[in-house]
């Protein structure tokens, strides 16, 4: 189950060209990256003469497991996505990959990201005519396509994509290829894999480890990769004056044994765990990671502070959705389901628990009270993020800004609030540190960092157009 009180990924990317069991081992490709998105997941097949689809609501493992919806999935390629709804409902329409017509043949495609003038371009287009499935906003690069005056998919999709702004990893199928796009920017991740002759696109490498594939490379910002019988092509259409990867992957949403851009995501948050003991050491005699995304932090924080690691708070991982709480006492008991405190690490000590963020606050502020009543003598915090004051329009799934402790409160302030004797982040430049550079360099830096410096990369959504749901019915009588 997504935790409510953390900022979520909203979708998983994979697809293979080139493999007689394409579609079964896109499902294993979806499955490794379940994280990065759980409400709905959809695979497209093509077998030389026919796309099969099939889409459904919730995770892979319910949806996919079944030979008779494998076995129809026929062909030598797949795309697939996992999707957790930020941009339109969570309805079947919306589920992706999505699936179009166009002059040129037939046409899959599948994003992770989000575009911040989808709307805008959407009003545009139902203007113009066009009748819009769905309220996603990879609709809008299908109908862009679909309006180009370029001959061939690829010069289509060139096309539609440089009327685009905001942070996308595609991944899209043709009768002849698979294409692999990453916005100029390069804010959200996309690999290259092989596995034998066939090639693969995938949103981390543990997707290409679930199926043997081996790594190939990163898709580079602003490249357009098309994988086909003549092997791999690359093209750069965008320009790319910078990079700015989303550091909040390396910190949270990627898994930690994958690469990405290059880099252990592991190792990274071990050294951000080492750099936050150096910034902000704490009196503690031991180190207790929040499951499961503060481990990796914790213990580089308890190697470099040489305070004793233990796995002082242990997760329940058969907490699903389908347990419904029925009632607000039974609620409140909510981290209790998913956490529980081992007296037996806890009792009598000093702690520093280690997290990867604190967003609403609410988790916090249970897990401190479970600590104390373990009978911890303190408890101190540290966070190996900056406070998220900003949300993400860029694929990410944030509170309001309203609703993020950190934009109305100081430290002080967030430290009474969830209850510790001490709270402490890194800082940005600590954080850039950690990543191999001298600090963060603010006329360029190198990642994306928004969520923590408000410094967005591209034009940010306007914001009343931004807060309205696009409803199909009302986009059609608008154009009408
Ligand atoms: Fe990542 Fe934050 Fe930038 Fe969103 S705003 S892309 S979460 S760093």
């Amino acid at each position: 189950m997504a935790d409510s009180d953390k900022f979520h990924d909203e979708c998983g990317v994979f697809g293979i060209f080139g493999h007689p069991e394409a579609a079964p081992h896109t499902a294993l490709g979806l499955h490794a990256l379940q994280h990065r998105g759980q409400e709905a997941c959809g695979i497209v097949a093509f077998d030389g003469k026919h796309f099969h689809a099939h889409r459904a609501l919730g995770e892979v493992g319910d949806n996919f497991s079944s030979e008779e919806v494998i076995q129809r999935l026929r062909g030598h390629a797949a795309i697939g996505h996992n999707r957790y709804a930020t941009t339109g409902r969570t309805a079947l329409r919306n589920v992706q990959p999505l699936f179009a017509d166009l002059a040129s043949g037939g046409f899959a495609i599948c994003h992770n990201g989000n575009l911040t003038n989808a709307y805008q371009l959407r009003r545009q287009l139902v203007r113009r005519g066009s009748l819009f499935q769905s309220t996603t906003d990879t609709e809008v690069i299908v109908h862009l396509m679909a309006n180009s005056e370029r001959r061939g998919v690829l010069d289509r999709m060139v096309d539609a994509l440089h009327q685009i702004d905001g942070a996308y990893s595609i991944v899209a199928m043709t009768n002849e290829s698979l294409i692999g796009v990453r916005d100029p920017l390069g804010v959200r991740p996309l690999v290259l894999g092989k596995l034998g002759d066939s090639h693969i696109l995938a949103s981390e490498t543990c997707a290409l480890d679930i199926i043997g594939a081996e790594f190939v490379r990163d898709v580079e910002p602003g490249e357009v990769v098309v994988l086909s019988e003549a092997g791999v092509d690359s093209y750069k259409p965008f320009r790319a004056p910078e990079q700015r990867f989303c550091i909040f992957e390396f910190i949270y949403f990627a898994r930690p044994d994958s690469m990405v851009e290059g880099t252990s995501v592991y190792e990274s948050r071990k050294r951000i765990g080492a750099e936050l003991a150096r910034e902000c050491p704490a009196p503690a005699d031991v180190v207790i990671p929040v499951p499961d995304s503060g481990v990796p932090a914790a213990i580089g924080f308890a190697a470099e502070s040489k305070v004793p690691f233990e796995l002082g708070i242990s997760r329940n991982h058969y907490v699903g959705r389908t347990f419904i709480e029925p009632t607000a006492q039974i609620r409140n008991l909510g981290v209790r389901l998913k956490h529980n405190a081992n007296r037996a690490m806890i009792d009598g000590r000093r702690v520093v628990l280690i997290d990867d963020s604190i967003v609403r606050g609410t988790t916090s502020r249970k897990i401190v009270q479970m600590v104390r009543a373990a009978g911890a003598t303190e408890v101190h915090m540290r966070i190996s993020s900056p406070p998220t004051k900003h949300p993400c329009y860029y694929g990410i799934d944030t509170p309001a800004q309203q609703d993020l402790l950190a934009h109305k409160h100081s430290v002080e302030e967030i430290a009474e609030a969830i209850g510790v004797d001490s709270l402490s982040y890194i800082s940005d430049d600590g954080l850039y540190r950690a990543m191999g550079e001298s600090g963060r360099n603010p006329a360029r830096p190198k990642f994306c960092d928004a969520c923590f410096t408000g410094d967005y990369p591209t034009a940010l959504p306007d914001k009343d157009e931004a807060s309205r749901q696009p409803e199909l019915s009302n986009l059609v009588e608008r154009a009408g």
